[in-house]
Order: structure tokens, then C-alpha cells, then sequence
């Protein structure tokens, strides 16, 4: 019965252009391959939740998983740090590099049922200092992933403080990993691998906006990535470009003390700037025209102000700086390809894959389904299409992008079709679908995200999605059938 509606509630999430490009040409297929070694000696690149769900899938499939970290522990984007970079727009190729873009207050903007990995449920734990919310703040997630680095057994995989400076391919066909102790080594470690998954994250690198002026225009800008706290805003115009969920915390945080915060986001419908409904000192603008020297920002509604600080919020690339192949994968205007299901690069199919790259997705159960498909496929158990199959497969894709004008930049934007995504690697894996109480939450968290951004996190009416999760959640931790109040 399940099975049933989460496949018909499927066609109303799914596009054409989904339809078109994930559905085809591959029908799953498990077969195991004769004479084809069974276990492989995969290097992983990354202990973020990408990194650490994946060394786990390939750990249970029987392969042998070294993950290298550059940091001394595990978590990734979770690491909150209150360090920031030397260039806080982060455009000098040399600046030290800060890894997360937390920043101090951030509490998640998923629930926490929905977020999790989908057989190690992120619910509240009783031990101290934990976070019960329902949207907990970021250190819960750190000690989630803790927990789960745990009881699979991933720490003992991971070599702490090594970051790999190159990866390419040798000629026989194995791919060489060079790596080196980040603090102060210099010489580097160079080992053979069967296979090479890419799980280092990209929300690090940041993307900035191409404005007219900025190159004399006299004030201060930073990017989110470098946000931490609002302090340095006290008393300051602040103009905050963008409009995703960061952008939207970090504007009200700083509402509470700057002078003024005027944001400029594409989205904007009025032709005027607009007061955000709840604070006397907000404005909401069209896009930025130009900016000069006299300090002034000119939005395109014909508005401007003399502003002390531009901080923009818009968003990262994807960016791979040890990765040698000779061209074949690029990115884009961030489009990492080419890429056969955001996964494989069908040139070096399937030695080479990546973990993580789409997003306006629920990153942790996409890039289980994700990594345990590539396990699957390395051992044999998932065959791949040809070659020529999977680039025909990705040229439709970005032929029916085209068509449609979705710009480049948008390749892994899942935004409404995650779900049949995530769906068409569990069957491939021979793996339940995406629960319905999972999706209809992050629907209704998506819609309540929007219409109350102060208060989502707080104030929600779907206690029956809560409860259909919890029964669901008994059969990974049996000990909640006796829970005397319901988790959130
Ligand atoms: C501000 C912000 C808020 C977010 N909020 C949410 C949320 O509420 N819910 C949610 O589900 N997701 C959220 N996300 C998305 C979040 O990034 C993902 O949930 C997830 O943590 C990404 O995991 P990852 O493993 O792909 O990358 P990361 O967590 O970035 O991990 C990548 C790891 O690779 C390592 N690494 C990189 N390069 C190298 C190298 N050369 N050698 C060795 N190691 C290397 C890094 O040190 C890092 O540990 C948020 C992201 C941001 C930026």
C-alpha cells in the first residue's frame, strides 16, 4: 500500500524533463559479474555526511575505504568555526582556507526527521547537551554525525589532517591519490586506488555578484560564507544581495543591529522597494544596477543608498582543485560534467564518482541512495549502461535544459524533482522508495520556510506527519516503541 501512493504522489512532483532524462535509458539491473574482483580499494575525499554515508555503504558492500580529511575531525559543513578568512569575499586564490560557512546561530531548516539518513534516524538523543528540537541548532548535527561515525565503525577509515592535493589517472587505469599532512608538510603521500569517489563538499568556495562599479566603490563586503556574528554590522547600511535560507536568517539577525539592511534578490516583484512587513528598518529591492565611488548602490527600481557594507549571499561553485583529467570533467557555470546522473563521469565510469553535488535536495538520504548505488556498482552487484548509453542520457538532459532555458548554472538544482531522483536510485538499488510522511513534511517545512520565516522552525501543524515518521522510525531503534512523549 505504501509503495502504491508514494509511487502516484511520484507523478505529481515529477517534470518532462525529469521524466525524460532520469527515467531513461538505464532499467535497473543486478547482475555479478565473472571474473571481475568483487572488492575494491576505494579512496574517499571528504568525512562531511557525504564522505562518512559513503565509506559506510562501501564498508558494507566489502570494500576496502581509506577517506581522507583535511581537518582534525569529522562533520565538514557541521564544524562550526569562528575563524574566518583573510579575504572576506573570498576571491584570493591564496586566502587560508575556513571549510564551513556556519554561521553562530544557525539552527537547520529541514526537520529533523526529514533530514536524517533513512536507516539512522536523526531523533532527539537523552544525553546531555543535546538539542531536542525539531530544528536544532547546528551542533546537533556535529553530534549526529558523531554518533553515526560510531556505531558504523567509520572512524578508524578516516585519516585526519590529510588533504589530497592531486588525483589523476594512471595508465593502468588505477587512479593515483596524492596527499599530505595540511599543517606543515610539504611533501606528499602518493598511493594507488581502484577507485576515487569525490565527496568534499561546495559550500566553501564562494560565488559572487558581477556588479558594475565594485572595483572603486569605497565600502567593506564580505560573503556569507564569512558570517559568523552580527556585531561587525552595528550601526552600519548593510546591503545584503541574495535570498536562500541563509540569506534570509542572516538578514534578520542583522535587522537587530544595523542602521538599515537593504536586500537585493532577483526574486524581487515590486517595482519599488518594499518594507519587510514586521521591521521598520528592512527594505526589500529589485537587483543591484551599479555601484560607485561616492558609496552608492543603484538597484534597478531606481532606488539608491549610501551603504557601508555589500554582503552577499549568492551561494558557491563547485570547485575541484586536485582533480586532473586532462579536461574530460569541467565545470561550467557550475556544471560539473559531464556527469551521468550527477554521478558519473562516463569516461572513467564507474572509477570516478562524486557524492553530493545536487542541491535544493535533503542532502543526507540523497547521498546514501547515492553512495550506495556507486558501492553497488563497483562490486559488480549494479551493472552501468555503455558508455555511449550514459552520455546519450546526459545529453538529453542538457538538450531538454536548453529547451526549457534553464541556465547552466542550474544542472543540479533538484528543486521539484528530488524525490523521483532519489526514487530511481532506490530502485536501482534494489532499495525501499522515499517514505510519504518524509516527503509531505519537507513540502509543508518548504511552504512554512516562506510564508513565516521567523517562526517555521517553531510553530508547525503536522504532528501527524511526526507520528507516521515515528512508526517508521521503530523498526531502525525499536527502543522508541516505548517513548512516553513523542520526539519532534
Ligand atoms: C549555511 C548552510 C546551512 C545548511 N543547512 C542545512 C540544513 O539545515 N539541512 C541540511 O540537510 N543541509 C544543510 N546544508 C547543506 C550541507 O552542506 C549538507 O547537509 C552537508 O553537510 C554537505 O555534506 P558534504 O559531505 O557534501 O560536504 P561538507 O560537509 O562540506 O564536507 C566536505 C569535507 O571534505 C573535506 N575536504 C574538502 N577538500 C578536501 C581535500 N582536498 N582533501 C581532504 N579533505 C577535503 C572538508 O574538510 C570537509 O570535511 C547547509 C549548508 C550551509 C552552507
Amino acid at each position: 500500500m505504501i509503495l502504491r501512493s508514494v509511487i502516484s504522489s511520484n507523478q505529481s512532483y515529477s517534470r518532462t524533463l525529469t521524466n525524460m532524462t532520469l527515467l531513461s535509458p538505464t532499467p535497473s539491473h543486478f547482475h555479478m559479474p565473472q571474473n571481475s574482483p568483487k572488492n575494491k580499494n576505494v579512496a574517499v575525499i571528504g568525512a562531511g555526511s557525504a564522505g562518512l554515508v559513503t565509506a559506510r555503504e562501501l564498508h558494507r558492500e566489502g570494500h576496502s575505504v581509506v577517506v581522507f580529511e583535511r581537518e582534525n575531525q569529522l562533520g565538514g559543513t557541521w564544524v562550526y568555526t569562528p575563524a574566518t578568512e583573510s579575504d572576506p569575499i573570498g576571491i584570493d586564490p591564496n586566502r587560508e582556507i575556513a571549510h564551513s560557512s556556519l554561521y553562530l546561530s544557525l539552527r537547520v531548516n529541514l526537520p529533523r526527521k526529514v533530514m536524517g539518513y533513512r536507516d539512522y534516524p536523526f531523533v532527539a538523543k537523552k544525553k546531555p547537551n543535546r538539542d531536542p528540537r525539531r530544528y536544532p541548532g547546528h551542533k546537533e548535527v556535529l553530534d549526529y554525525l558523531k554518533d553515526f561515525a560510531v556505531d558504523f565503525g567509520l572512524i578508524g577509515l578516516v585519516r585526519f589532517g590529510m588533504e589530497v592535493g592531486h588525483v589523476g589517472l594512471l595508465e593502468n587505469g588505477k587512479w593515483k591519490v596524492s596527499s599530505k599532512k595540511r599543517e606543515n608538510d610539504v611533501v606528499f603521500v602518493h598511493e594507488e586506488y581502484d577507485a576515487v569517489v569525490i565527496c568534499n563538499g561546495h559550500y566553501t568556495e564562494p560565488r559572487t555578484a558581477d556588479i558594475p562599479g565594485l572595483e572603486v566603490w569605497p565600502g567593506k563586503q564580505i560573503h556569507s560564507h564569512n558570517y559568523r556574528v552580527p556585531d561587525p554590522f552595528r550601526d552600519q547600511v548593510v546591503v545584503l544581495i541574495g535570498s536562500a535560507a541563509s540569506a534570509t536568517d542572516i538578514s534578520r539577525e542583522i535587522a537587530e543591529v544595523a542602521k538599515e539592511v537593504h536586500i537585493s534578490s532577483r526574486s524581487a516583484t515590486s517595482g519599488v522597494p518594499l518594507k519587510l512587513p514586521g521591521y521598520d528598518n528592512v527594505w526589500q529591492h529589485s537587483m543591484i544596477e551599479s555601484v560607485g565611488i561616492d558609496g552608492g548602490v543603484n538597484f534597478r527600481d531606481g532606488s539608491k543608498v549610501l551603504a557601508d557594507i555589500i554582503l552577499h549571499c549568492t551561494g558557491y561553485k563547485y570547485h575541484f582543485p586536485f582533480l586532473e583529467t586532462n579536461g574530460i570533467v569541467t565545470v561550467d557555470d557550475n556544471r560539473v560534467g559531464p556527469l551521468y546522473k550527477h554521478i558519473f563521469p562516463p569516461a572513467f565510469a564507474p572509477s570516478l564518482s562524486f557524492v553530493g553535488l545536487p542541491w535544493k535536495v535533503i542532502p543526507f538520504p540523497l547521498c546514501e541512495l547515492q553512495s550506495k548505488w556507486i558501492a553497488g556498482i563497483l562490486s559488480g552487484r549494479i551493472s552501468l549502461p555503455s558508455k555511449e548509453d550514459m552520455n546519450a542520457d546526459i545529453e538529453a538532459f542538457y538538450s531538454s535544459m536548453e529547451a526549457s532555458c534553464i541556465p547552466k548554472r542550474y544542472t543540479h538544482n533538484m528543486d521539484d524533482y528530488q524525490f523521483d531522483y532519489d526514487d530511481w536510485l532506490a530502485a536501482e538499488c534494489g532499495s525501499p522508495l522515499s517514505e510519504e510522511w518524509r516527503k509531505q513534511m519537507y513540502f509543508i517545512s518548504r511552504k512554512n520556510k516562506k510564508t513565516q520565516p521567523e517562526t517555521y522552525r517553531d510553530q508547525w501543524d503536522d504532528d501527524d506527519l511526526i507520528i507516521q515518521a515515528h512508526e517508521d522510525f521503530v523498526k531502525y531503534i525499536p527502543e522508541l516503541a516505548q517513548a512516553q512523549k513523542l520526539p519532534r
